[in-house]
């Protein structure tokens, strides 16, 4: 063995559930710590419908994060199947991070995340995010009452934009991780394809741009992901972007083509970014009635 390397039975490697409401910045802060977008972030709550797994690989960890849904309490089918993915990562999870955030009020449904936490009696760690975004004397009285609902456990300020408290949350986190090989190979971001971050990013964007116009019904599926055959080639990527009602099309088309043509051109930077190269993204709009009621559909389109 080299002598950079760590001997095997001091790696720590385990699973890190980043559970909170909608738009406490979950998402945000995995691909913080990542390093790279792995994960929809939008303005606009119940971005993330499923569970992405981070992965975050050091000298000496490998740290896996869990990216729950927001946690949001209704009747809806697409809902309770949220809500059965924040169960199955807690179950998976070694460590359970409870995040709120300093621009969102905590409140019964945050207590009631934390009594869930509590019960898998696993490590819990309490994160205040979003503190680039608030005067510091209006701090501590938020990470107070956070703290005194939840158990007295200590409750850190962090910001996953500007990087506050992450390295401090990353070593603790780090030293509570098991003893245990890694699980995935280091140059691994994340488990999921690069269809799948694709159609998210898409899917992302069209959130962004129209959250006032279409409610939570949008789902993106990428037909046609083609690598391309010579280095600096384009990768020609095919998306449709599937909208539960008729009258919701026109809507993510726009005028003239314009919304769906702003909604490619930002995906398509993006992507760009992620695989390196020039990508040809055309995307499409299809109906597919009442698609979040219909369970075969939602497991066509990844959600199921
Ligand atoms: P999620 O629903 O919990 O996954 O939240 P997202 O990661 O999608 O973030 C929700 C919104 O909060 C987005 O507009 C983010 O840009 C914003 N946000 C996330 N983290 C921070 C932060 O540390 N500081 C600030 N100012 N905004 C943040
Ligand atoms: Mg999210």
């Amino acid at each position: 063995m080299p002598a950079s390397s760590p001997p095997a039975q001091s790696f720590r490697a385990g699973y890190i559930t980043i559970l909170g409401k909608p738009n406490v910045g979950k998402s945000t802060l995995i691909n913080t710590l990542i390093g790279q977008k792995i994960a929809a972030v939008s303005p606009r709550p119940q971005t993330t419908r499923q569970r992405v797994l981070g992965i975050r690989t050091e000298r000496q960890a490998q740290l896996l994060f869990l990216d729950s849904p927001g946690f949001h309490q209704s009747s809806r089918p697409l809902n309770r199947w949220m809500l059965q993915q924040i169960q199955q990562n807690l179950h998976d999870a070694d460590i359970v991070c409870l995040m709120s955030a300093v621009d969102i009020a905590w409140d019964a449904i945050d207590q009631q995340l934390f009594q869930l936490a509590v019960e898998t009696n696993k490590p819990i760690f309490l994160l205040l995010n979003k503190v680039d975004s608030i005067a510091k004397e209006k701090l501590l009285p938020r990470l107070k009452q956070m703290s005194t609902d939840c158990n007295d456990l200590v409750a850190r300020p962090v910001s996953a934009v500007s990087d506050e408290g992450l390295d401090a949350l990353i070593a603790t986190v780090r030293a509570e991780l098991p003893h245990h090989p890694p699980y995935y190979p280091e140059d691994l971001p994340t488990d999921q394809s690069i269809r799948f971050i694709c159609a998210e990013i898409v899917r992302e964007k069209t959130m962004t741009a129209l959250w006032q116009e279409i409610p939570y019904a949008v789902a993106v599926i990428i037909e046609e992901f083609k690598e391309p055959r010579q280095v600096n080639g384009t990768t020609v990527i095919k998306g449709v972007i599937i909208v539960e009602k008729q009258s919701q099309k026109p809507i993510v088309i726009g005028k003239g083509g314009q919304q769906l043509k702003g909604i490619g051109c930002a995906a398509r930077e993006e992507i760009e970014n992620l695989v390196g190269g020039p990508v040809f993204l055309s995307l499409f709009v299809k109906v597919s009635k009442d698609w979040t009621k219909n369970p075969q559909k939602r497991r066509e389109y990844g959600y199921g």
